[in-house]
């Protein structure tokens, strides 16, 4: 029996659970996972302040055509603690905390300014252009929760608040592995039968999209000793990404060999195409996704189930799939008896299938953008529209 995508994405995500947390300086936190709710004790604005350069009044004094006279500077920068008499207004520039008893900011650009006053061309309402104190976020508010994917904006947020160091969670540290004894490395010469080994790279360039460190190892040769080898130096890390041998070959020789060093194998085999072969195991706390060999295969099965699980082993709680909406430009079909992931280009809200869609086609991937997935026995027409993978 075959496992489906939901039930084995399901299995796969229960196995994990988050790594341990570290403190780094929030120079450093772009792109982590924040292990700690951060609560505002700064709120934004700090306090009332000017959104212009202009004049603060008191609304009720700068009503059009009244003369105002100035009595003082606010800059941003220090308070100078400056407070307003009736009939004055204080020069005020942007950001800068309001003097006392101003309601309100007369732009520059609506008065006549002459020495010691200003005409004010334009009255204004009380609260017209200031930004009040906590109008953005307020003192005890949440900045930022646990799990979220440190980006620029969210790490600005925190940087508001006056951390200057973080908690994160570990980054999972994973070990890349390639099988086969017809694979060489780049730079080596090609003798007959043999290819250059690509999932290594592909995989170790996924794995650190997923918020996770890669750690290329040495191409594995099909035989028993050089898997276990492999596979003894990799239950180090948090995880082993192993491509290739996977399957019911003879020379498929990544389920037994682990399985001599005690690893559990919690599933194998999927319902998808492609990306059949697909296993996970454990071996103590190291997940171990093992990948089928052809390229197209090891990044679809990546994509769906191992990505997932690298994101909330390294302490995200968002690790969907993005998905998106397209036209299809022509028909597609799957007549297989699995759920077919072709391979297109998403652009303009249109989806249009490339290149060769068989498990091997590197090339026909490496054209693509996005994934669409068809059901068994399915055909849908051309101007349809589509649920879509971005990849
Ligand atoms: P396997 O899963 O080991 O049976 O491999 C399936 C297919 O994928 C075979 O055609 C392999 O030559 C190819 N393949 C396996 N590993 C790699 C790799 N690391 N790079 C490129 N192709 C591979
Ligand atoms: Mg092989």
């Amino acid at each position: 029996m075959l496992l489906s995508e939901e039930e084995t994405l399901d299995r796969v995500l229960e196995s994990v659970s988050r790594l341990g947390t570290e403190n780094v300086s929030i120079w450093e936190a772009g792109n982590r996972v924040l292990a700690q709710e951060i609560v505002a004790t700064v709120g934004l604005p700090r306090f009332d302040n000017s959104t212009v350069d202009g004049y603060a009044v008191r609304a009720r004094d700068a009503v059009t055509g009244s003369t105002l006279a100035i009595a003082g500077e606010q800059a941003a920068g220090p308070d100078r603690g400056l407070s307003l008499g009736d009939g004055e207004a204080i020069r005020i520039l942007t950001g800068a905390p309001i003097p006392k008893d101003a309601d309100a900011v007369v732009m520059q650009e609506d008065v006549d300014r002459s020495e010691k006053s200003i005409l004010v061309r334009d009255g204004v309402d009380r609260g017209e252009n200031i930004r009040g104190r906590g109008g953005d976020l307020c003192e005890g508010q949440t900045v930022a929760r646990i799990g979220s994917l440190l980006n620029a904006p969210i790490l600005a947020a925190i940087a508001s608040q006056g951390l200057r160091e973080l908690p994160v969670f570990k980054r999972p540290r994973v070990a890349v592995i390639a099988t086969g004894n017809e694979l060489r490395s780049q730079g080596e010469p090609l003798g007959p039968g043999e290819i250059y080994d690509t999932n290594r790279l592909l995989l170790a360039q996924l794995v650190e999209a997923s918020g996770a460190t890669a750690e290329v190892f040495d191409i594995v040769q099909d035989t028993e000793e050089a898997h276990l080898r492999s596979f003894e130096e990799a239950r180090a890390y948090d995880a082993i990404a192993v491509a290739g041998g996977v399957s019911v070959g003879t020379k498929d020789l990544v389920k037994p060999t682990l399985q001599k060093l005690g690893a559990t194998l919690d599933l194998w085999r999927v319902s998808i195409k492609p990306g059949k072969p697909f296993m996970f195991g454990r071996s103590g706390n190291t997940l171990i996704f093992g990948l089928p060999g052809n390229p197209v295969s090891a990044f679809v099965t990546f994509l769906l189930f191992s990505r997932p699980a690298l994101w909330k082993l390294g302490g995200r709680t968002a690790w969907a799939l993005p998905h998106a909406t397209a036209r299809l430009t022509e028909k597609l079909i799957n007549t297989g008896d699995r759920p077919h992931y072709m391979r297109g280009i998403y652009e303009g809200g249109t989806f249009r299938p490339v290149g060769r869609q068989e498990s091997h086609a590197l090339y026909g991937l490496s054209l693509a953008n996005a994934l669409c997935r068809v059901e068994p026995d399915q055909t849908i027409a051309a101007e349809s529209f589509v649920d879509v993978i971005p990849v």
